[in-house]
């Protein structure tokens, strides 16, 4: 495959793009049995830094303890050589995906003493979505089921979901999917987390059937600090109707303002005016810009 960076770490060591590689046995292509983050880093004028980085390698580690994996790295060990992969690749900006995976022993599906491998991948990777606002389409598919999974877990054979999702979206026009929860509250989308704003209140689902996303968090912080109220409540489609603003939050599609849900057109699909606020802060904070925030960057040097 194409290259788009120069080096892949894989267990220890750092690869030649082409021959970061495992074999086709691997557990977690047959199953699903991986986990991982994306994480990006961003311009400053320091050189790049990498947005909460010990957050992402916190959440990684939990989600390697949902399924059971001994990673033989520490977190420290994590962080040192997601540090050097972006370094070595001498990337300014871009996004990192750390997995963890069970790797190639037996087909059977407990995965019983089998080797658990770390990748860390660095690569450039512009905006998620081309477009300044995108088109929502609900999904027919919900979100897992809180007894199915452990969804606070970001575990590989999740996003199955999220993958039908977002093709039943693509195929009928629209940029994206977002789930409702097995209770009809909106959930999520496919790899975002939603929010909306009603009267000046920023509102956003509850953390019980969604990833605990870490822009999430991060924007609920913000916004608190710079005044607002925010809600975690349960969501419907009455919210959706009713609403003055809507948006995306997550790594890949950091803040995306949402124009249009179904056939709801939200804020003559123009940017809100919050929504743009927050979008802002953001991209202060991310490029070394608020001081305040600072605790959040790890600088690559
Ligand atoms: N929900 C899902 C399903 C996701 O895949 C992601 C992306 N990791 C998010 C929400 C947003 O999480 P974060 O802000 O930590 O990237």
């Amino acid at each position: 495959m194409k290259a788009f960076a120069k080096k892949i770490w894989l267990d220890g060591k750092l690869l030649p793009w082409q021959k970061a590689n495992v074999h086709v046995l691997t557990h977690a292509l047959h199953y699903g049995s991986a986990v991982f983050e994306g994480i990006r880093f961003y311009s400053t004028n320091k050189g790049p830094a990498i947005f909460r980085l010990d957050d992402h390698i916190n959440r990684l580690f939990y989600s390697a303890s949902v399924l059971d994996m001994k990673i033989t790295f520490t977190k420290s060990e994590i962080k040192k050589a997601i540090i050097n992969t972006v370094k070595v690749n001498n990337l300014k900006e871009g996004y990192i995906r750390p997995l963890v995976f069970y790797g190639a022993k037996s087909l059977g599906l407990y995965p019983k003493n089998l080797p658990v491998q770390v990748t860390i991948i660095a690569i450039p990777f512009p905006k998620l979505f081309a477009k300044s606002t995108i088109k929502v389409k609900t999904s027919s598919f919900i979100r897992l089921h809180p007894h199915s999974t452990i969804a606070s877990a970001k575990i590989s054979g999740h996003y199955v979901n999220s993958i039908l999702a977002s093709m039943e979206a693509k195929k009928a026009g629209y940029d994206e999917a977002l789930m409702y929860d097995f209770k009809g509250n909106i959930a999520e989308g496919s790899g975002e987390n939603f929010f909306l704003v009603k009267n000046n209140v920023i509102k956003t689902a509850s953390l019980e059937d969604i990833l605990p996303g870490i822009t999430r968090q991060s924007l609920i912080k913000v916004a608190i600090e710079l005044g607002y109220e925010v809600d975690e409540a349960e969501l419907d489609k009455h919210d959706i109707a009713t609403c003055d603003e809507a948006f995306f939050s997550g790594t890949a599609a950091e803040i995306t303002p949402i124009a249009k849900i179904d056939d709801v057109i939200i804020n003559k699909a123009k940017i809100g005016d919050i929504t743009q606020q927050l979008q802002e802060k953001f991209y202060d904070i991310v490029h070394g810009n608020d001081n305040k925030y600072k605790d959040w960057l790890t600088y690559v040097k």
